[in-house]
């Protein structure tokens, strides 16, 4: 059995890479160690569910603060992924588990246990499963209404590159009221970046969400500093709007380890707010561009204002 807490047997596929040295992190970038009592009341009903979360699993730098609202994001379908993305942090491999069926019933439980009126779920890639998990996301969206009605419910899936379209059907018919799936970077940087997946595959996964649900809201996003160019976002937004996708998140990259995907630079607070400033005046109905933007932070707040510009957009 691999012990996933050491890096070479976390990422086995990254062990021989040269070293990327990682640039010092600028002011900015810096963010409080996750203390308080509502971080440890966050990682105990995570604990006592067996549930695996994104904020841990990759490292993320906002978890002091989502944890100590109770907002953790959990990825569902075990903790090893079928993809080897060369920017992420989840550890890599063939799933040693089939799914567990218990599993959409205990993240059920927590989201009502932490009280939260917005759910993020996300998931490792599972190409070794036929529907890529479908059903059981289906699954995990129906147990958390049945337990919390009132509960909003955002999803972050992955590409379903090998299935069936039904694959994709299926998530849908569920109804989230969020679908996001993120594009993660500019189409040139992909064999580098997301070699496992398509550009294009992935916009029109998010043209599809919306031609089978015109009324559910879909979610994209990208990381700045891997090497890409202005221009290259720019035509990512146009993608994304083409595609009718109704937000936008952006924000920096961060090397987990020196085997990672390298930093290229640490763009500027300036720079996210010139991008935001473009994003809104191509249309999306919201625009989340920082350098901590993550595709869950702030994810329940920025549903509500989301909401609202639709309202405002339909008059
Ligand atoms: S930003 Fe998202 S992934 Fe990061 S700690 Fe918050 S909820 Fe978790």
């Amino acid at each position: 059995m691999r012990d996933l807490k050491i890096p070479e047997q976390r990422h086995p596929e990254k062990a021989k890479r040269p070293d990327n040295p990682q640039p010092k992190k600028p002011a900015w970038i810096r963010v409080k160690a996750p203390v308080g009592q509502g971080y440890q009341e966050t990682r105990k009903i995570m604990r006592d569910n067996k549930l695996v979360t994104v904020c841990e699993e990759a490292g993320c730098p906002n978890v002091g603060e989502c944890w100590n609202q109770g907002h953790a994001t959990m990825m569902i379908m075990g903790e090893v992924c079928t993809r080897a993305c060369t920017f992420c942090n989840i550890a890599t491999g063939k799933p040693p588990e089939d799914l567990d069926v218990f599993e959409p019933g205990r993240v059920a439980d927590a989201v009502k246990k932490l009280g939260l009126n917005h759910v993020v779920v996300t998931s490792v890639d599972r190409d070794d499963i036929e529907d890529g998990g479908a059903a059981h996301f289906a699954q995990t969206i129906r147990a958390i209404r049945k337990q919390s009605p009132s509960t909003t419910i955002e999803i972050l899936t992955p590409d379903f590159i090998r299935c069936a379209p039904e694959a994709l059907e299926e998530v849908v018919a569920a109804k989230p009221d969020v679908f996001n799936h993120n594009l993660e970077t500019v189409p040139g940087l992909y064999p580098e970046v997301r070699p496992g997946a398509r550009y294009f595959h992935s916009l029109r996964l998010l043209q599809r969400v919306k031609e089978l649900d015109p009324t559910m809201f879909t979610k994209s996003g990208i990381m700045v500093g891997l090497g890409e160019d202005r221009q290259a976002v720019h035509q990512v937004m146009d993608d994304m709007r083409a595609a009718n996708v109704d937000f936008i998140t952006i924000g920096q990259y961060l090397q987990p380890t020196l085997k990672h995907h390298r930093v290229d630079r640490f763009v500027t607070p300036e720079e996210f707010a010139s991008y935001e400033k473009a994003a809104k005046g191509k249309g999306f109905l919201m625009v989340s561009a920082t350098p901590l933007t993550r595709s869950s932070y702030h994810a329940g707040d920025d549903f509500a204002k989301m909401q609202k510009a639709r309202q405002a957009a339909q008059g």
